[in-house]
């Protein structure tokens, strides 16, 4: 089986290929960055997996075309960032003296916004949803989670966007601090990839 992915990103090539099974091929979608974005308006993680796998599936023909999208559940916060998570920042019009990059100004923003929010009470989740698409129709989606914790401060400085806040309470690590290698481990990309295979193969 072949793949295409709609993303360049080095991390979520690698989450990816961590995932594959034997026999699988997957690649980067050529071209991509010549491409229209689509818009990512949905309200739900999977509305917008579709609407990029569907669009970017017509620029392939014949070809299996898979997009994700991605984000933070904060249970403290009914489950924002979620599909804002990029977002997060700039929709609370959160702003620091210093001049930071999106990152960083989102992970400061979700300390402000749970900084009365005690320390069990900050369970949270990364969920990821993967849909395939084929000549603009949906095949199947997958999803998978990894469940952790919200720290008061940042600990780390490997992965990106919340990884240095994100705790995985097995492991007294936040995503920050482990080591790609073991980030595999509990990669929602690869569980959410897993998960589409299962049902893109029945
Ligand atoms: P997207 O799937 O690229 O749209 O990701 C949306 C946002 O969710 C990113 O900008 C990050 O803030 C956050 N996010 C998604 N996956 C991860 C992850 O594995 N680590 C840290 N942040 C993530």
């Amino acid at each position: 089986m072949h793949l295409y992915v709609a993303t360049s990103n080095p991390g979520k090539l690698r989450d990816f290929a961590a995932a594959a099974i034997p026999g699988m091929t997957i690649e980067p979608l050529p071209g991509l960055a010549d491409l229209p974005i689509p818009e990512e308006n949905g309200d739900t993680f999977a509305e917008n997996a579709i609407a990029k796998a569907t669009a970017y599936s017509l620029h392939a023909p014949g070809q299996v075309v898979v997009a994700d999208d991605s984000g933070l559940e904060v249970d403290a916060l009914g489950g924002a960032p979620g599909v804002r998570s990029a977002r997060f920042a700039d929709d609370r019009t959160f702003t620091t003296r210093a001049n930071l990059g999106a990152d960083q100004r989102n992970n400061l923003c979700l300390l402000d916004a749970l900084a009365s929010t005690r320390e069990g009470d900050r369970t949270a989740r990364y969920r990821c949803v993967l849909a395939a698409a084929r000549d603009g129709h949906v095949l199947a989606t997958g999803e998978g989670t990894v469940e952790g914790e919200v720290l008061a401060y940042g600990r780390g400085n490997s992965g990106f966007g919340y990884d240095p806040l994100f705790l995985l309470p097995e492991e007294g690590l936040t995503m920050g601090e482990i080591s790609p290698a073991e980030k595999l481990k509990y990669s929602h990309r690869g569980r959410a990839l897993r998960d589409l295979l299962s049902k893109v193969q029945a």
